[in-house]
């Protein structure tokens, strides 16, 4: 036996007894560092209105460009955040973005932050576009809208809308 393989049998008995540092995903979920870094999550104070104030900051501040934003004017009939504009749009295209935290940060109202869900997987492309309406929160950290907004092309709706109910998977 040469020298070699004493050595690696010696590393397995060695660690034999310790605890895997593997885990059975999905069943069991990783604890994440505080200041993990996933998706982003838009919010509003305790009244309602957006933090948001449409004031470019956070696109300005991003790396990999991947924030879109329209802004308008708030009116007294339409209040959405309490300063003059609001974000109209507030896009985040997932597949640009590195999750470097520079929005967060560039954010003087605190309206984004990157929270710690990191199930970001989609079957489209432009599923990972995250629009301003999946992402609202109600107070800093709450609450999350997780409902789903479909795009204006309808055969890709179609498709999934299938996927969702599962009706897709039997065909595959
Ligand atoms: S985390 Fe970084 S790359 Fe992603 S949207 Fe924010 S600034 Fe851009
Ligand atoms: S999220 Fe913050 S930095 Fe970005 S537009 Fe809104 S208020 Fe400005």
């Amino acid at each position: 036996m040469s020298f070699d393989i004493i050595k690696g049998m010696a590393t397995t008995f060695k660690n034999m007894g310790k605890k895997p540092t593997t885990v059975s995903y999905p069943e069991e979920e990783r604890e994440l560092p505080p200041r993990f870094r996933g998706r982003h999550v838009l919010h509003r104070y305790e009244n309602g209105l957006e933090r948001c104030v449409g004031c470019f900051l956070c696109a300005g501040a991003c790396p990999a460009n991947a924030i879109y934003i329209e802004a308008d004017e708030n009116s007294e009939e339409t209040r959405v955040s309490p300063g003059e504009r609001y974000a109209k749009v507030f896009d985040v295209n997932l597949l640009r973005c590195i999750f470097c935290g520079y929005c967060q940060a560039a954010c003087p109202t605190g309206a984004i932050t990157l929270e710690h869900e990191y199930k970001l997987a989609a079957f489209y492309p432009e599923d990972m576009v995250y629009h301003k309406e999946q992402a609202a929160a109600v107070g800093l950290g709450d609450l999350r809208s997780e409902e789903e907004v479909l795009l204006t092309n309808e055969e890709q709706d179609e498709d999934r809308r299938k996927l969702a109910s599962g009706k897709d998977w039997q065909k595959r």
